[in-house]
């Protein structure tokens, strides 16, 4: 068998790797057009931040390192620029030589992953200092800016995890930083009243936010930007993240189905609308696991199961993707902020109805030292208990609540069943009543 990978990176490796442990025998070959395979994308904002200091770190394994150990090809700098279903072949640009060929395939894997949407905004080609954050290259434009034009102040683009991600790192770094948001909120996995408690985390550590506005210009080459209600904010730098669209374009232009939002569809089997083509990761459109309504979703843990799961499906396993959760975790400052499942914007949208119980417990009892309290809320459907989503707060354990909720959620357990998860107890890390049994508590 001949298989080849489009992407080399989350989803893509993942892949690979699997695919080496069901074969020995097959020919893997694995693609990828940047410089670069297997980074910690999830890490670059926190190298930027120099948290983490060794940048050899982020990068988990390298191209000799793959092709060595798991005797693939392994080629970087390589695009695939077309595909023909017909004859089963791709087109490969080799970036650095521009040497163009052919490579047939029995089995194709496409996880090229998404980029960050750069609008069509007034003066973006000419500002200067204007980074997105995808990938090393981008890393290293922005640490290099940093440590040498020693920059004062960012305006970040966006209140989404990476925007919120990276003006923590930049106030790390000693800049001010405003973030401009346009909807009411920041994180969109998490309703209004949870966000609150980050806008007024992040107003107490010094980040100006500018909710309910968005970008109308840059001038002056980027060090002056002016938004839609007016304001002029004179700045060193501007990252821009205000979201990811699908690579989709070699897959459009193979004729393969893509959905309304862009995502290359597939069934849950992880094959495209071509029985010989599989598509993982950020570029696909996949089911939402609670509403089972089409959604996209770019998180590593979906990337990383669905190129398991396309490996063992070409090698006739047969397991199913079963959709996403969304379960979703990032840090802000001195709080944690997860969330799983659908919030109450998502279920209004739909229509279904729904009832919410907050509640507010100590992270671990109250007289060990260092309990905090968590804002953990709980939506679910009223007649059954089934749970359609959680979100949680706190400086400390919150992470814990989020995961227990989302597994409780994969197993299809209800509210009721919440009081009756037997969870590890000692002082120093939760009650004998945990959050998440006080949440079903209160919820049955
Ligand atoms: P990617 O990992 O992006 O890999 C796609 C690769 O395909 C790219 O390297 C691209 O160059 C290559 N490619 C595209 N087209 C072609 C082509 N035609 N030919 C050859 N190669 C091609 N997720 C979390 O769950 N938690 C986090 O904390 C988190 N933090 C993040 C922080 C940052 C800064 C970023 C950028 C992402 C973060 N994510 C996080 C998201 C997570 O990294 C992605 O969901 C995941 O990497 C998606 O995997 P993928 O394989 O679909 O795409």
């Amino acid at each position: 068998k001949k298989i080849i990978i489009v992407g080399g990176v989350a989803g893509g490796s993942t892949a690979a790797a699997r695919l080496r442990r069901l074969d020995e025998e097959a020919e893997i070959i694995l693609l990828e057009k940047g410089a670069y395979i297997s980074f910690a994308n999830c890490g670059l904002p926190y190298y930027i931040g120099e948290t983490i200091q060794d940048r050899n770190k982020l990068l988990v394994q390298t191209a000799e390192g793959m092709s060595a150990r798991y005797n693939m090809h392994v080629r970087t700098s390589s695009e695939v620029t077309a595909i023909d279903r017909t004859a089963k072949s791709i087109t490969v640009k080799n970036l650095d030589t521009g040497e163009i060929y052919q490579e047939s395939y029995d089995d194709l894997i496409l996880s090229p992953g998404a980029r960050p949407v750069v609008p069509p905004i007034q003066g973006v080609k000419d500002a200067e200092a204007l980074f997105t954050l995808r990938n090393i290259p981008d890393t290293d434009r922005i640490k290099d800016y940093i440590d040498n034009h020693h920059p004062k102040h960012a305006v970040v683009v966006g209140g989404g995890f990476i925007g919120l991600e990276m003006a923590e790192n930049l106030t790390e770094r000693g800049l001010d930083v405003t973030i401009i948001e346009m909807s009411s909120q920041v994180m969109g996995p998490i309703d209004y009243e949870m966000a609150s408690i980050i806008h007024s985390h992040l107003t107490d550590k010094g980040v100006q936010l500018i909710l309910n506005d968005g970008v109308q210009a840059f001038e002056n080459n980027g060090s002056k930007v002016v938004t839609s209600n007016g304001l002029e904010i004179d700045t060193d730098m501007i990252l821009l993240s205000i979201g990811v669209r699908p690579e989709n374009e070699l897959a459009k232009n193979a004729g393969l189905s893509i959905g309304d939002r862009g995502g290359i569809q597939v069934n849950s089997q992880l094959e495209t609308s071509d029985p010989h083509i599989y598509a993982i990761g950020d570029a696909i459109e996949v089911n939402d696991y609670t509403n089972r309504q089409p959604a996209m979703v770019p998180l590593a843990w979906p990337a990383n199961r669905q190129g398991r799961i396309t490996a063992d499906n070409i090698y006739g396993k047969t397991t199913t993707y079963k959709g996403t959760l969304g379960t979703s975790i990032a840090k802000v400052f001195d709080y944690t902020v997860a969330a799983t499942g659908n919030n109450e914007k998502t279920l209004k949208q739909l229509d279904i109805p729904y009832e919410v119980v907050h509640v507010h417990p100590s992270s671990h009892a109250g007289y060990y030292p260092g309990a905090e309290s968590i804002a953990l809320k709980l939506i679910f459907d009223k007649e059954t208990g089934s749970i359609y989503g959680a979100q949680a707060i706190g400086k400390v354990g919150a992470d814990k609540r989020i995961d227990v909720i989302a597994t409780a959620m994969k197993g299809r357990m209800t509210v009721m069943d919440l009081p009756d998860l037997e969870l590890a107890y000692a002082p120093p890390y939760s009650s004998a009543k945990d959050p998440v049994n006080m949440a079903g508590y209160t919820a049955s």
